[in-house]
């Protein structure tokens, strides 16, 4: 993984009144203009490297960033091995795949789906529902029934391995969500030591991409996209799907999302928080510390043993995250031959 000091440059704020760290992407001249034409990609976790590979050639060629963002995440929705977004995602108690997603463009326009079944790329049937229905949000039955109408194609979304998981979970049927560290957890005091997940396989117990992108003509898109906790209740709604919880895009200030438990996120609006907080002064950094502080604030003591991370992006390609705990990576793409993996910094 790439040297997080080697990678990151201490930038100067353009608001006085906060001195955080902050990552420039996009030139900026001296007087402050933004130089259009330098398109960014951000997205959570490991597996946002390939999904940015996709969505940079949608940029690259002068594309909308609302069409990167949804070719982006469709990578990881497709790929079996991640089994906590799309295909292969682990199924909540009942053994039934559920997806969450949502997606925004720069115009404020939105869509969402929520407890979708049998159909592989949620963030697409996001995409129809907010381009063509009057609604932002759909749900369950009705969102399949919807996604078929217009042509999507019902898929057995569970694959084998997930099944197994599944399987050897109801061994115990404990329902105690864990935090998103690869193949790790927290001991219960909230202390440093790791245990290995008693799950078969190199697994992630619930991790969500969540996308943002900034195209050559300056506008910003996102999207949100995730099978939610693994082993969930049957109808348990996370943020993921939730506009303002799990993504938000304001196209004058910049874009947020987030990834982790997502109950904590929802109580305390989070993606549309960081935006408002870029609003006024904030980087995207010190944005996304902030929420995390709400959430630690809120709940101080279930704060040390789940795991929360934002990332976001202003509309001057300045991006940045924050996390509660160690292990929440983002990828970043800027170029062809730049695509790279930080390290957020946490909270404890
Ligand atoms: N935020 C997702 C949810 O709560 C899960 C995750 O990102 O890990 O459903």
């Amino acid at each position: 993984m790439q040297d997080r000091r080697n990678f990151l440059k201490a930038a100067a704020l353009g608001a006085a009144a906060f001195s955080f760290e902050g990552v420039k992407a996009t030139p900026v001249t001296a007087a402050g203009r933004v130089v259009k034409g330098q398109p960014i990609v951000i997205s959570t976790w490991d597996f946002g490297l390939p999904a940015n590979k996709a969505a940079w050639e949608v940029l690259k060629q002068g594309g909308r960033a609302l069409d990167a963002v949804e070719a982006g995440v469709k990578v990881p929705e497709a790929d079996p091995k991640i089994q906590t977004v799309g295909y292969g995602g682990f199924p909540d108690r009942d053994g039934h795949v559920t997806l969450d997603a949502c997606i925004m463009d720069e115009l404020g326009n939105c869509g969402s789906v929520a407890a979708l079944e049998h159909v592989i790329h949620a963030i697409s049937v996001a995409r129809a529902v907010m381009e063509k229905t009057p609604h932002v949000m759909l749900v369950g039955e009705g969102a399949l029934q919807f996604a078929l109408a217009s042509g999507f194609k019902k898929e057995n979304l569970l694959t084998p391995e997930s099944e197994k998981a599944w399987k050897e979970w109801l061994k115990k049927s404990e329902y105690k969500p864990m935090m998103n560290i690869e193949n790790k957890t927290y001991n219960s005091n909230g202390a440093t030591a790791f245990s290995p997940l008693q799950l078969p396989g190199n697994v992630y117990n619930h991790d969500t991409i969540g996308m943002l992108a900034m195209d050559a003509n300056g506008n910003l898109s996102g999207a949100c996209t995730t099978s939610g906790m693994a082993f969930k209740m049957r109808g348990r709604v996370g943020d993921s799907p939730i506009i303002g919880a799990g993504l938000y895009v304001d196209n004058e200030v910049g874009g947020a999302t987030s990834t982790g438990v997502g109950e904590e996120v929802i109580r305390i609006v989070g993606s549309h928080l960081v935006v408002e907080l870029m609003r006024q002064g904030y980087t995207p950094e010190a944005a996304c510390k902030e929420a995390v502080t709400r959430i630690v604030k809120k709940s101080p003591q279930k704060a040390k043993e789940i795991q929360v991370g934002f990332l976001a992006l202003n509309k001057k390609g300045e991006y940045g995250a924050y996390c509660l705990q160690q292990g929440f990576s983002y990828a970043v793409c800027t170029s062809d031959t730049k695509n790279e993996l930080i390290n957020g910094k946490h909270y404890f």
